[in-house]
């Protein structure tokens, strides 16, 4: 069974058009780096910094979303949610097998879920997210052989610029420094986490 589920999905993620190892590598950090700038749109709202897009099976990019949590008031505004939603919309359904997920933060159980509803073929991640990570570090909800979908995962890309990203923020907050929006924002429980 879970061997029939790993070559359909890797079926279709042969959707992608052809490259090598090496291509498929260099193009995967090219969607993060573009990730990591739509993070960057989170912070004008004091929202933790986390950028994820949606490219289709030709690779367009069919949605670029930030995190939105606080600009929202939206426990569920993900980025990862976010860019789901925008790329169904684009496309006019809800499945969006042959896509790819790109974001620069390990996901969350959540997210995670919600990635694997919308039967995306492949998912590619920076930073590792040991309290919160749903793809591999605490939770592994994609690749859990109960799951009915799973999809391809490459994580660790960009790994250092992504974590980066998210120290500078959390420094920054904790020095009151501007890029939160105040103290409210303080009361997460989780701190540090990108979740
Ligand atoms: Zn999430």
């Amino acid at each position: 069974m879970s061997f029939v589920a790993t070559r359909r999905v890797g079926r279709r993620v042969s959707a992608v058009p052809p490259a090598t190892a090496d291509e498929r590598a260099a193009r995967d950090e090219t969607w993060v780096r573009r990730a990591l700038d739509v993070a960057r749109g989170s912070l004008s709202s004091g929202d933790v910094p986390v950028g994820a897009l949606v490219l289709g099976p030709d690779g367009a990019e069919l949605a670029a979303e930030h995190n939105r949590r606080e600009a929202l008031g939206d426990p569920t505004a993900h980025a990862e949610v976010l860019a789901l939603r925008a790329a169904a919309a684009a496309v006019g359904r809800w499945r969006l097998d042959g896509c790819t997920l790109v974001v620069t933060v390990e996901p969350c159980a959540m997210c995670a879920g919600a990635i694997g509803v919308a039967r995306v073929s492949r998912v590619v991640f920076g930073a590792w997210e040991p309290r919160t990570g749903a793809v591999g570090s605490v939770w592994d909800v994609l690749r859990d052989r109960r799951a009915l979908w799973r999809p391809e995962v490459v994580g660790g890309v960009l790994a250092q610029e992504c974590a980066a990203l998210l120290t500078a923020f959390f420094a920054d907050r904790r020095r009151g420094l501007p890029g939160w929006a105040g103290p409210a924002r303080e009361r997460d429980c989780r701190g540090g986490s990108a979740h």
